[in-house]
């Protein structure tokens, strides 16, 4: 429902003969168009576009741009997205000519220097995961899911080995199932213990000689460390199983443990969590996958090869891969911006980056369980997960209650009602960007939401355009065209 008056579209404020453009006469001679168009493809008369002065037009898109929240804006503590803000620099970086203008077609001798570029990404990514092979190719976090299981497939059918399962713990991420299910897997369940971590008894009762791979988030989407994950891995291991590590939370230990040193086998990057690619509007994202050697055949094909000259190439001579999983070199762009902030920050400064990102999780948490209890664990990564379930239970304020009313605040929502194992939750991720006032200025918002009247939280927010849009009904039932 609209409080305030809907934003008018520009063709609802249009008035014939209001214009912005002064154009000369033309001096070219009048041709009826059929002579140059045949006649079935022309429209019964020219489309009716928007008449409106110049100033109308700025005020109209600059308005509509403010009444979302941005990174730019506002403070967005959504958890499990990890990064959000970008440094501008990559941005700048990326639109560079030498970069943005590159066409893949072009001859390899002509593109050495972007060619350069993700072979050393390749190298880099393949240190921080500990694990020696990388692919650049899939396309988001769930693609490089899909693609590493594929190559897992690929082994396992190289040895001979019909393994049917894939485990998946029930904190995992929707991405994870579907992916093992994608990659004509089994996906099963195990479930979490009372610290919200794997329980290592329903994983043992589950693991059998069936089990090709155990995907494993660590830290998990409670935002928690899993230390359970050595113990797991040799389990595994001396099953014949792989382990898979859903790096969308490597923020938390980039710099400090390396999956591979943990036993993974297989991992997952998202740049877009990560490594500064911008994440939002619905992509592009990228998924580099990480593996090891003797998984490395089955990596798809092409890969950046560097030989004894110095020359780079992609290497197409793979003959046991998968195939391709992606059109030429994967999302260049968001790679080269991944490549960028991965060189600014040096070893040192990447460590530094989940240092930050564990430290201001753990303090925002200080200031606020008291009031949003934080069920499991009592030290967070570099997300929480609090839970409104007394509140709801108490005052019947629920964690979608909360969410809307901080936009009243000016403050984006968390993640709510994710995990699916904590009740009403609330999950908050303040990110290794945000400064101790921003920090503390959110507690504020959120210890005084606490105590506002639930009739006054339960229409909020009451600053916006339109309050409580019905979400369903609006993911269903798109209009996405002006009809006159
Ligand atoms: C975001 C996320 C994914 C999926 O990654 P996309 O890049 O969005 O496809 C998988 N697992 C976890 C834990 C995530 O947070």
């Amino acid at each position: 429902m609209y409080k305030l008056d809907p934003p008018s579209l520009l063709f609802e404020s249009s008035r014939p003969g209001r214009s912005t453009a002064i154009v000369p006469r033309s001096d070219v001679p009048d041709r009826p168009l059929d002579s140059l168009i045949p006649s079935e493809h022309l429209a019964p008369s020219a489309p009716a576009l928007p008449e409106l002065g110049e100033l109308d037009i700025v005020r109209h898109y600059t308005n509509l741009s403010t009444l979302n929240m941005s990174i730019d804006g506002n403070f967005y503590p959504l958890g499990s997205c990890t990064m959000k803000y970008n440094p501008k620099r990559n941005e700048r970086l990326a639109g560079l000519p030498g970069v943005a203008a590159l066409h893949p077609y072009q001859d390899e001798s002509t593109i050495q220097g972007m060619l350069a570029i993700l072979f050393g990404l390749q190298e880099m990514l393949a240190e921080i995961a500990g694990l020696p092979a990388v692919s650049l190719q899939p396309a988001a976090g769930a693609h490089g899911e899909l693609t590493a299981l594929l190559c897992a497939a690929a082994y396992f059918r190289d040895k001979g080995e019909k393994r049917t399962k894939v485990l998946v713990p029930d904190s995992a991420h929707g991405t994870n199932p579907a992916s093992a299910n994608l990659a004509g897997f089994q996906a099963v369940t195990i479930k979490s213990n009372a610290k919200g971590l794997v329980d290592v008894e329903d994983f043992k009762a589950h693991l059998d000689d069936d089990t090709a791979v155990f995907m494993m988030t660590n830290p998990n989407t409670v935002g928690l460390f899993d230390p359970q994950i050595g113990t797991i891995a040799e389990l595994l291991h001396a099953r014949g199983g792989l382990l898979y590590l859903d790096g969308a939370n490597m923020n938390a230990i980039l710099g400090q443990v390396r999956p591979g040193d943990m036993g993974a086998d297989l991992m997952h990057y998202n740049p877009h969590k990560t490594f500064s690619g911008p994440h939002g509007g619905g992509g592009p994202g990228a998924g580099p996958i990480a593996v090891r050697d003797f998984l490395g055949p089955y990596l798809p094909a092409p890969l950046v090869a560097k030989d004894e000259d110095g020359t780079y190439r992609l290497d197409h001579d793979r003959p046991r891969s998968i195939g391709r999983v992606r059109a030429f070199f994967g999302n260049v762009g968001v790679l080269f911006r991944a490549y960028c902030y991965i060189m600014t920050h040096g070893p040192a400064g990447l460590k530094a980056v989940s240092d930050h990102a564990v430290l201001n999780a753990n303090y925002l948490m200080s200031l606020v369980k008291h009031v949003y209890p934080v069920p499991l664990g009592d030290r967070c990564m570099h997300e929480f997960v609090a839970s409104a379930r007394s509140m709801a239970r108490d005052r019947g304020v629920r964690a979608m209650d909360i969410g809307k009313r901080l936009i009243d605040y000016n403050y984006h929502a968390p993640t709510v009602y994710f995990p699916l194992i904590v009740p009403e939750a609330l999950m908050i991720e303040p990110t290794e960007t945000e400064s101790r006032d921003t920090l503390e200025a959110f507690a504020t918002a959120l210890l005084a939401i606490a105590a506002e009247d639930p009739d006054l939280l339960h229409s909020a927010p009451s600053t916006t355009p339109v309050n409580r849009p019905d979400e369903v009904a609006a993911a269903k039932n798109l209009v996405l065209k002006w009809k006159p």
